[in-house]
């Protein structure tokens, strides 16, 4: 193997550099069949009302069936289908089966979809979202478009105009992952959102770090007097569901409550709920 000089060490690293750009070519490849093939599915994660307990709605999560890979994440597949066109397709899916499936749901719950950068920066965006919603008979306010701040780096005119357009089509807009960007509070000047979801790093840290508790309790009384409501994600144990009901938090979410799980599985998540059983 590489040896202890400069010179194996360089092999080592164009050997890996040259591996690394396979498996890119490969899951490229693969992704073009997976989008004609239909391997993808919506997973859907409940977000928790704190104030009466109950089940505000379900974010939805892409999965991947890879044949011989099994599922794989999100996080790994969509860069790769962003670089390479893919997204705009499965992005429209997503958005259309997503609001098919909340339609079926009790109450007014809502069904949060991620966008992308690159799928918000689209050019037919608002066009999609309205078909969907025309299709699926949805009610506007039932759906929600998680952006992150990477979204608004480009503080340009389209970007403002888009979340405007958005928002007059009656849908709502969350702003994901805050706190992870740069100057995230200039973005609440500037941008028109409903619903501030705090990252779930800060969650994870809040019990050992004292500083990560105090960035939550911040942005969850930030949230309030903007009126604004602020979900924490992330939330896995008791404790950590104690300190963000203390902090203000008005939502939460996490493995605590339910992990994401297929449309399917919805079906006794619900009935159980009704039955006042709790959803985990
Ligand atoms: P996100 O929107 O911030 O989603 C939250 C991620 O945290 C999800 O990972 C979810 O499964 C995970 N999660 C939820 N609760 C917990 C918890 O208690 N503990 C831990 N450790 N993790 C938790 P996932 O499903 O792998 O998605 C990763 C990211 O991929 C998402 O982050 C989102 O940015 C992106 N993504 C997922 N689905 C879509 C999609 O349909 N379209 C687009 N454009 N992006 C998507
Ligand atoms: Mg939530
Ligand atoms: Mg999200
Ligand atoms: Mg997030």
């Amino acid at each position: 193997y590489a040896k202890a000089d400069g010179r194996g060490t360089f092999r080592f690293f164009e050997q890996a550099m040259d591996e690394q750009l396979q498996a890119r070519r490969a899951l490229e490849v693969d992704l073009r069949k997976a989008v004609t093939n239909g391997e993808f599915e919506l997973f859907y994660q409940p977000q928790i009302n704190l104030r009466d307990d109950e089940i505000a709605g379900f974010e939805t999560l892409l999965r991947w069936h890879h044949p011989e890979r099994g599922i794989i994440s999100p996080s790994e597949f969509i860069p790769v289908a962003e670089d390479t066109g893919l997204l705009s397709s499965l992005g429209e899916w997503i958005i259309e089966q997503a609001c098919r499936e909340a339609a079926t749901w009790p109450r007014d719950m809502h069904v949060a979809v991620n966008l992308s950068p690159v799928q918000f920066r689209s050019r037919g965006l608002v066009q999609t979202v309205s078909r969907a919603l025309a299709l699926s008979g949805l009610a506007p306010q039932r759906l929600e478009l998680e952006i992150t701040e990477s979204v608004l780096l480009q503080d340009n005119e389209m970007t403002v105009s888009t979340l405007h357009q958005l928002r007059r089509l009656g849908v709502r807009i969350a702003m994901d992952d805050f706190g992870t960007g740069y100057s995230s509070l200039s973005y609440l000047r500037s941008f028109p959102f409903d619903k501030i979801k705090i990252d779930q790093s800060f969650v994870r840290e809040m019990s050992q770090r004292a500083d990560c508790l105090a960035i939550v309790q911040s942005v969850a009384s930030l949230g309030a007097s903007l009126g604004m409501p602020t979900v924490a994600e992330g939330i896995e144990t008791e404790e950590q569901l104690r300190q963000i009901e203390a902090a203000g938090c008005t939502d939460a979410q996490g493995y605590y409550f339910g992990r994401p799980r297929p449309a399917r599985e919805l079906v006794y998540t619900l009935a159980a709920l009704k039955n006042g059983v709790k959803v985990a």
